[in-house]
């Protein structure tokens, strides 16, 4: 199949969160199984700093919204993985880094930006079609791609000649629906018409996800429990009806790993590597990590980390909250690496202030750090309020680093509770986002660590296969089925 993949994020180019690793790996999963896939992102400034070589083509994509026509410059160029990329660049518009904001707050017009860019996509996949490339599935992610669908089956509606591409949503977390003063419509290029209980309408507002999990051919999201959590309040946040409305359209496939990235056999950022066969290296990467971040060196010490954005959804303020005791009731040491609101900063740097230095807080986007971090760990802590998949615990997995999760979401989905003598589970889990919960559940973890079978649960974990075949085999059973209602 042909595969036209519209996305606004792209590890290691342009990543706020895990759809940037999705975004690198799924296509790469979707090739290795003879589909051809195409990356749309917009053209962020920097691309050519990671060394992309971009072909500029010599006719622009001429995109019309409302009484002004764009050229959108395309670029394109093929990722060391072998999948095609096209970069689309309107001057001012698109090409802005940080993808959906500054330091500031979210860029004020985001739904012009990505209405442009989503119109664009829908231009693209019909000139090709046009010029005899077939088209097969137009798969859209999140809310800045969710009026592709919509555009793509207007643009083929004036051409009936042509075969229509598929459309599929992936929906990776509902609580970003886009939502945006009704009087912007026009500036959209979309008709009052679709300003309906049945479209764009959501309370008298603009609602891109809305739009998007109607118009789709199918839904996806990226665990089977969030599949089911995003149907009913709170997770739906306040579009339960619209998902229940798409229920036989709507699938969970839980995200996959890229080994080639997340895997300590190979990792170029460790100071020594291991695998499951021999994790002696582990320890090493452990000592390095104390080192660098002036921990105290002390092998023994259980290593717990949080890697994740400093917002409510993650939790960070429960370990913000919990961490004094924590320090009172273990002998672990704390990493914290992540980026976020002030005050979620903050109440986590006042709560390392005073760990008397077996705590540290590494703010900002620290993809380098993160590797060794997993590398070094024992444990990594997600104790997300909710959480559609989630992949700190996936790369913990795999590093060896047990995860310690809320039961929520793609956590519930992919992490086993251990039982009292480990010999089942993959994890530790607890069931209600409380400080005192998750206490309870480190200090649960803790103690397993000094069990005889501790060793072989660890092996046991990093030998998981959460590789991303499986999710793609998935993916293409959706792509070939037929729409549904
Ligand atoms: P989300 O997409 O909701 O942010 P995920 O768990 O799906 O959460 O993906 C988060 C990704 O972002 C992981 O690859 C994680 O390692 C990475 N990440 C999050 N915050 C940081 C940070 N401050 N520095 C480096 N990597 C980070």
């Amino acid at each position: 199949m042909e595969i036209l993949f519209p996305v606004t994020e792209l590890s290691p180019y342009a990543k706020v969160g895990g759809l940037a690793d999705v975004a690198a790996a799924l296509p790469k999963a979707l090739r290795q199984l003879g589909h051809a896939v195409t990356l749309v992102l917009p053209h962020y400034p920097g691309l050519d700093e990671h060394g992309l070589l971009l072909a500029r083509r010599l006719s622009p994509l001429n995109v019309t919204i409302g009484d002004k026509t764009h050229a959108i410059a395309v670029y394109s160029t093929r990722l060391s993985s072998q999948v095609d990329a096209v970069f689309l660049d309107a001057p001012g518009l698109l090409d802005r880094p940080g993808v959906y904001g500054d330091a500031s707050g979210d860029y004020p017009d985001n739904a012009e930006r990505f209405a442009l860019f989503s119109k664009a996509v829908a231009s693209l996949a019909l000139e090709w079609a046009e010029t005899g490339k077939r088209v097969d599935i137009v798969h859209c992610h999140d809310w800045p791609t969710s009026l592709v669908p919509f555009f793509v089956k207007e643009a083929f509606a004036s051409k009936p000649e042509l075969t229509a591409p598929k459309t599929v949503l992936t929906v990776h977390n509902a609580a970003y629906q886009g939502q945006f003063e009704k009087t912007l419509l026009p500036q959209l290029g979309i008709d009052w018409k679709e300003f309906s209980v049945d479209g764009i309408e959501f309370y008298d507002k603009i609602n891109f996800l809305k739009f998007g999990i109607l118009r789709a051919d199918a839904v996806t999201t990226v665990s089977e429990t969030y599949a089911r959590e995003i149907q009913v309040p709170p997770l739906g946040h306040s579009l339960e009806g619209v998902f229940k409305q798409r229920k036989n359209a709507l699938t969970g496939i839980v995200n996959g790993v890229d080994y080639a990235v997340w895997n300590p056999a190979v990792d170029p950022h460790l100071v020594a590597r291991y695998d499951a066969e021999d994790v002696t290296n582990k320890g090493r990467c452990k000592g390095a990590l104390q080192n660098e971040l002036q921990l105290p060196f002390d092998p023994a010490a259980p290593l717990i980390a949080f890697v994740g954005r400093l917002v409510p959804q993650k939790g960070a303020d429960l370990i913000a909250e919990a961490l004094p005791k924590l320090l009172r009731s273990t002998e672990a040491q704390f990493v914290f690496i992540g980026e976020g609101s002030d005050d979620m900063v903050s109440a986590l740097a006042a709560a390392v202030a005073k760990s008397h230095g077996r705590a540290v807080f590494v703010r900002g986007a620290q993809e380098v750090l993160a590797h060794r971090v997993f590398a070094a760990a024992d444990f990594v802590l997600v104790p997300s309020r909710f959480e559609p998949c989630g992949l700190v615990q996936l790369y913990g997995q795999r590093y060896g680093a047990l995860p310690i999760v809320h039961a929520t979401g793609g956590l519930a989905d992919t992490v086993i509770d251990c039982d009292a003598q480990l010999e089942t589970g993959t994890g530790f889990t607890f069931d209600e986002p409380t400080a005192d919960a998750l206490v309870g559940a480190v200090q649960r973890a803790v103690a397993g660590r000094s069990l005889v079978r501790w060793n072989a649960l660890v092996r046991r974990v990093m030998r998981l296969d959460r590789g991303w075949e499986r999710p793609a085999r998935r993916y293409e059973r959706i792509y070939l089925r037929e729409p549904l209602n």
